[in-house]
C-alpha cells in the first residue's frame, strides 16, 4: 500500500471553466496512487489506498501497452497481450455506498515526452486495409505532439479509461461500460466532470489510458497512448443517481452509452438525456425530445472498442444542470 503526501509543484491545482471554483486544494489532502496497476474493473480487486471523501488523489497511469513500446521499430507480435489497458488503483473511497454517485473533478493531466499510436491489420475502421503493423513514437514537445518532420498536433490530454468497479462480475479495463471503463471519451479532460455509480462500498476507481490527443471515434483503436499523471478531486454525491455515467464541462452536459450495438448505444445515451431533460426543465418526453432535436448533438467517443459509446451534449445555456 502506497500513500504519499505529494510534493510535486506542477499539481498546483485550481479548479477552471466548471460550475464550482475552489482555491488551491491543500497538499496534506492530497493521495497519490503509483505503481498499482489493474487489468480488470471487479469489487474483488484490494484497493490500494482509501481516501475520504472530498479529496485530491494523483494517479500515476500507464499508457494503454503498459510501457511496452518505445520505438518505431517495436514489434506488435513480441507484447505481451496480459499487459494491455492497465488502469492504476482501486482507489477506495470512504462513505461511498452502493445507489451513490461519485463525482469526479479532473483537475490536472500531466502526459509523458512520447506518446506512441499503432496501426494494426483488422483492428479499427480502416483496419481491412491495413496490411502491415505499424508503431509511430510521437514527441510531446512544448505542448505540441510531433507526429512527423512535417505535421505537429496541439497536446490535449484526455483519459480513456475511468471507472468503478462493475455492478457484477470483473470486466476489463479495455471494455466500457455503465461503471464507465474503456469509454475513450474526448470529453474527460482537464476541467470536466465525470458521474459514476456507485455501486459497491468505496466506489473502488481505477484511471488509465490517457491519450495526449484523440479526435472523436478513436478510428484507429488508439490514441497518442501515453502516460501520465491524473490528478482528481473526488466527492459522494448521496442524493441523486445517475445509471450510466454522465459528464460536464464549461459549456455542456453529456449522457454517456455504450453498447456492442452502436445503434443501442444512440438510444440509451439520447434515452438518458431525455430524462435528464424531463426532470430538470419539466418537460413531457415528446417535448424534452424536440428540444433535443433542435439543439443537442449525438456526438461518437469510440466506435471501435467491444462495446461503441456515444455522448449526447446540451448546451448549459439550455439545461443548467444535471440534478
Ligand atoms: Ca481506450
Ligand atoms: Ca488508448
Amino acid at each position: 500500500m502506497l500513500v504519499l503526501a505529494v510534493s510535486n509543484d506542477e499539481f498546483v491545482i485550481k479548479r477552471v471553466g466548471v460550475v464550482r471554483f475552489i482555491n488551491e486544494i491543500r497538499r496534506d489532502a492530497m493521495f497519490e496512487v503509483k505503481g498499482y496497476q489493474v487489468y480488470q474493473m471487479d469489487a474483488a480487486n484490494r484497493p490500494v489506498i482509501r481516501v475520504p471523501d472530498n479529496t485530491a488523489v494523483v494517479f500515476h497511469t500507464l499508457d494503454c501497452y503498459g510501457g511496452q513500446i518505445t520505438e518505431n521499430s517495436a514489434m506488435l507480435d513480441t507484447l505481451d497481450w496480459k499487459r494491455i489497458n492497465p488502469a492504476a488503483g482501486p482507489v477506495y473511497v470512504e462513505g461511498a455506498m452502493p445507489g451513490d454517485v461519485l463525482k469526479i473533478y479532473v483537475e490536472n493531466i500531466v502526459v509523458g515526452k512520447q506518446g506512441v499510436m499503432a496501426a494494426i491489420p483488422g483492428n479499427g475502421v480502416l483496419g481491412n486495409l491495413i496490411q502491415i503493423p505499424k508503431v509511430r513514437i510521437m514527441p510531446v514537445e512544448h505542448g505540441r505532439i510531433r507526429f512527423n518532420d512535417n505535421i505537429s498536433i496541439p497536446c490535449d490530454p484526455m483519459i480513456g479509461v475511468i471507472g468503478v468497479a462493475p455492478k457484477e462480475g470483473a470486466i476489463p479495463c479495455g471494455i466500457p461500460g455503465s461503471h464507465g471503463g474503456n469509454m475513450d471519451n474526448a470529453k474527460i479532460k482537464k476541467g470536466s466532470i465525470l458521474y459514476l455509480p456507485v455501486f459497491h462500498k468505496g466506489a473502488l476507481l481505477s484511471i488509465g489510458d490517457v491519450h495526449a490527443s484523440m479526435g472523436d471515434g478513436e478510428i484507429m483503436v488508439t490514441g497518442v497512448e501515453i502516460p501520465a499523471r491524473v490528478a482528481v478531486y473526488v466527492e459522494i454525491l448521496k442524493d441523486c443517481c445517475v445509471e450510466t455515467p454522465m459528464l460536464e464541462d464549461a459549456s455542456h452536459l453529456y449522457t454517456i452509452a455504450s453498447h456492442e450495438d452502436l445503434e443501442q448505444a444512440v438510444i440509451l445515451a439520447t434515452r438518458a438525456m431525455n430524462q435528464v431533460i424531463q426532470r430538470q426543465l419539466g418537460l413531457s418526453l415528446e417535448d424534452a425530445g424536440m428540444l433535443m432535436s433542435a439543439a443537442g448533438d449525438l456526438q461518437f467517443c469510440q466506435v471501435v472498442d467491444p462495446k461503441q459509446t456515444v455522448r449526447f451534449a446540451m448546451s448549459k445555456t439550455i439545461l443548467p444542470s444535471l440534478f
